[in-house]
């Protein structure tokens, strides 16, 4: 089983024995955890929650210790209407453990776990892993400012991930693929959109490393659909900053390989404006990557006035019109006429097209009325966590989507 990427979590660990402290800590620190808090009993803990303006993401709590012990302070938690998860962490007799566990339950408390001492980190991963879906759908709506430090100390400690959208087979709505949209993971389970960050990465120079960690997890991901059997497409977004790298192609042909995946099955997406206006776009990089097999999309279509004689030269296989379009297209004549062009043009070039930004039933029966071949809107879903994109294509039935074998 791959390592999954789940979200750092600050932590309050309360146990009187020092050496588990020095354990607990090291656990989460190599889990990404920034602010681990530890308190050599309740009363201790209660000061350190008192301080704290975002309370922690995980309270793991120890039940004999001096002072106020772990009963006492599981209920003065609750006076305190703290709500966060709490897992009991104890080396009294198993029954105890439960007694504690269900009595911390009548208080209403959120306890997630109850562990026997000493503790087991395969046990605390268990524990990261039933706090992950909480923790990812609190999506913090702020939009922040954010410097290149913190971006690149997010890239570099795994908290940019890539979440998922389907794409639709337009005539029958089977989901054939899906899109890696980047999000960012804060440490207190907010999300943040890549509005937020990409252009920041884009001037900073770290558009590569943020790329090269989405590349990698998506093909970690690519490999776990192949072993459920999901014979899914993936769409990648790559920058135009990117591609004036020569090695680039040979980097994540090898990645593929390694991987033992097919490059037909990814598909990478570039902004109609960065072929544009950068015109260094090497063919050279683009033509390596189509031989290698990879699909390569003019994303975001129609918003850059692109020269079609420039666009021409390129190897695309796939035209993607933007939502810009494509929402909404029904009321606005000067849109739809935009996305019949599109279409046209499209079919011209021997393009698979694709719209974005379909968010109704109208806009998807026009859309297949006029041949679009891919949909992908809030209609079908929004981006997901991987998890939840499992879940997802489970509820829509096996039919719904392509599979393998
Ligand atoms: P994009 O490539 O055009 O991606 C589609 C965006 O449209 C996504 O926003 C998606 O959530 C949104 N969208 C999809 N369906 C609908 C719909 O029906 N209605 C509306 N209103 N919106 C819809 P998101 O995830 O915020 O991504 C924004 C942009 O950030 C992307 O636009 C892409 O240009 C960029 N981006 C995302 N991930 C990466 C990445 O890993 N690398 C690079 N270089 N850029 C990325
Ligand atoms: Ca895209
Ligand atoms: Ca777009």
């Amino acid at each position: 089983m791959p390592a999954q990427v789940l979200a750092p979590l600050d932590v309050l660990i309360v146990d009187d024995d020092p050496l588990l402290l020095v354990v607990a800590e090291s656990y989460f620190r190599a889990k990404g955890s920034k602010n681990i808090y530890t308190a050599a009993d309740g009363l201790v803990a209660l000061k350190v929650l008192d301080k704290l303006e975002v309370p922690p993401g995980l309270i793991l709590c120890d039940l004999n210790m001096p002072n106020i012990d772990g009963l006492q302070f599981l209920r003065l938690l609750k006076q305190r209407n703290y709500n966060g998860p709490v897992s009991i962490l104890s080396s009294e007799h198993q029954s105890i453990i439960s007694m504690a566990e269900k009595l911390a339950k009548t208080h209403d408390l959120n306890i997630v776990a109850a562990l026997s001492k000493p503790l087991k980190p395969a046990e605390l991963y268990d524990v990261l892993l039933k706090l992950k879906k909480p923790v990812l759908t609190s999506v913090s709506t702020a939009r922040q400012q954010f410097s290149k430090k913190e971006l690149q100390y997010a890239i570099s400690s795994g908290n940019i991930i890539p979440w998922y959208q389907p794409k639709v087979d337009a005539q029958s709505g089977r989901i054939v693929a899906v899109e890696a949209l980047a999000r960012w993971v804060l440490p207190d389970g907010g999300i943040v959109e890549p509005d937020a960050f990409i252009s920041l990465a884009e001037q900073s120079g770290l558009i590569k490393p943020l790329t090269q960690k989405i590349i990698r997890q998506v093909i970690k991901d690519a490999k776990r659909f192949k072993r459920l059997r999901f014979n899914l497409g993936i769409a990648m977004n790559i920058s135009v900053n990117v591609l004036d790298d020569v090695e680039f192609p040979d980097q994540i042909a090898f990645l593929v390989d390694e991987a033992d995946l097919d490059p037909s099955l990814f598909t990478l997406e570039i902004t109609e404006s960065g072929i544009v206006e950068k015109n260094a776009v090497s063919i050279e990089v683009l033509a390596r990557l189509r031989m290698l097999r990879f699909g390569l999309s003019i994303d975001d279509f129609g918003t850059a006035y692109s020269n079609l004689d420039h666009l021409m030269e390129f190897p695309f296989t796939e035209l993607k019109i933007d939502r810009m379009f494509v929402s909404n297209a029904l009321g606005d004549e000067k849109a739809m006429a935009s996305v019949e062009a599109s279409i046209l043009l499209a079919r011209k070039l021997g393009l698979t097209i694709v719209a974005e930004g379909v968010e109704t039933q109208a806009d998807w029966k026009y859309l297949k009325e006029y041949g679009v071949e891919e949909l992908q809107g809030f209609l079908f879903s929004k981006a997901l966590p991987f998890e939840k994109l499992i879940d997802y294509i489970y509820s829509r039935s096996g039919e719904q989507i392509n599979r393998t074998g």
